[in-house]
């Protein structure tokens, strides 16, 4: 029998929708249905475990799955709620698509490698790009056929991003790129990447920033993978070495890159922070349930805090814009304290780990992975300081750097 408590984080089936969302619901429903098998616990246990193993042909197998995936939930019209239908898209609204994950999640249908593409560069490029690279770009993107990857941080380069040293130098119709980008989740399977790079040293350092559209594929682009501590070979570093890029690769202005950067910083926290982490309330309620440790009254206090969290995390920060940061920053406390609930939970048995443990440390790994999760897009740090000056208005931070050269000022190490 399925409680409430067995439902996903953010699926509220029923009670809260009107009937033209509940109808919507079922529709998008009976389309997973025929596509996909309801997901499971051993399911669940079973992806994470996947993305733990850095075998070439289960990787290889799980980028066919996704695109396999992706191109059919395109080819039945699915595709692309805020995209309007010149570009394959269905040109929906922004609730359906909503409704449409919520209903997805509760299928083992994947298109995770898709979260960059869909939900963080297509935004961008619908914003910013040209007739040409929309119509180049977007229906592929839809269709499955683009994989991408965001190339933002350097070793010197992330909160002050803006501090990026990796070069772009205009020769003819193209730009040549050198420099080191890191911590770029998917960039091993990725088809194109995100670039931002330094095209004018001798303006203040927001202002000499271009926002490229890579195909990964160009010669002098080394992507070397690296591995977590929860032992996912997740993110990588990549190496730009004399790396050409056609100049209609530019997408908005030369030197206007640091704003079409922060359209894509903002749909990924949006991405972030309404997209939960695959394990929901109800798989702690079920640990706490096959352990027998219900009864204890501070685990009993431990999942009703998990369950509220879980219904803040599915409501905050779902429009595009500063207010992101909040749904980012609940996401990443909910991240933090389930992450510790699990091993609360099992008590002394959180202790063991891997085929030991309970779901063969499932849980272990994702107390191991909170970091990840509170780091990507933005630190909790950083976050607040946004709330702090763009949604609440508060002074903004001492930034002394802000109106020198880029070339005078000290360089990052
Ligand atoms: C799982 C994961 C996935 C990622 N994926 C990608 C990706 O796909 N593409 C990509 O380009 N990058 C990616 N990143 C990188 C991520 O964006 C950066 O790690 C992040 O922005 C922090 O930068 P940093 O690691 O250089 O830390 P630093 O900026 O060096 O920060 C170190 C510490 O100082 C604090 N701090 C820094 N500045 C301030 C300030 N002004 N006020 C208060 N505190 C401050 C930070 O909060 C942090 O605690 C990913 C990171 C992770 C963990």
């Amino acid at each position: 029998m399925t409680t409430t408590a067995d439902r996903p984080v953010g699926a509220r089936f029923g009670t809260e929708d009107t009937p033209e969302e509940a109808a919507f619901r079922a529709e998008a429903r009976a389309f997973f249905e025929g596509v996909s098998e309801r997901r499971t616990d051993r399911d669940e246990t079973g992806n994470y475990f996947a993305m733990a193993d850095n075998d070439p042909e289960t990787h290889r197998r799980h980028v066919e799955r996704n695109r396999d995936a992706q191109r059919r939930i395109a080819d039945a019209g699915w595709a692309g709620f805020c995209v309007p239908e010149e570009y394959g898209g269905r040109g929906g609204e922004r609730w359906q698509e909503r409704i449409f994950r919520q209903e997805q999640a509760r299928f083992t249908i994947d298109t995770g490698l898709f979260a960059v593409c869909l939900g963080m560069v297509l935004p961008t490029i619908l914003a910013h790009g040209t007739e040409e690279q929309k119509r180049r770009h977007i229906p592929s993107m839809l269709q499955g056929g683009e994989i991408w990857c965001q190339l933002f941080s350097e070793p010197g380069a992330g909160s002050d991003l803006a501090g990026l040293t990796t070069r772009a130098v205009r020769d003819g119709d193209e730009f040549v790129v050198n420099g080191q980008k890191v911590w770029n989740s998917g960039a091993h399977h990725a088809d194109y990447g995100a670039l931002i790079a330094r095209t004018d040293v001798d303006v203040p350092k927001h202002r000499g920033i271009t926002y490229f559209l890579v195909d990964m594929r160009l010669p002098g682009v080394e992507v070397r993978p690296l591995r977590q501590a929860t032992g996912v070979a997740h993110f990588n570093e990549v190496f730009l070495t004399d790396v050409r890029i056609p100049a209609d690769c530019v997408l908005g202005e030369v030197n206007g890159g640091w704003g079409v950067a922060q359209t894509m910083l903002m749909n990924e926290r949006n991405v972030i922070g309404s997209g939960g982490m695959g394990v929901g309330f109800g798989d702690y309620l079920r640990m706490a349930r096959e352990l027998g440790v219900t009864d204890d009254p501070t685990i009993r206090q431990a999942l009703a805090a998990a369950f509220i969290r879980a219904q803040a995390a599915a409501r905050a920060g779902r429009q595009p814009g500063p207010e992101t940061s909040v749904g980012k920053l609940v996401a990443s406390l909910h991240s933090a304290a389930n992450g510790d609930l699990g091993l609360q939970i099992q008590g002394a048995g959180g202790m063991l780990a891997g085929p030991d443990a309970f779901r063969r440390g499932m849980f272990q790994q994702m107390f191991v992975g909170q970091w990840g999760m509170r780091i990507g897009g933005g630190t909790e740090q950083i976050q607040r300081n946004v709330i702090g000056e763009r949604v609440l208005g508060l002074p903004g931070e001492p930034r002394p750097d802000k109106t020198l050269p880029f070339k005078d000022l000290p360089q990052n190490g």
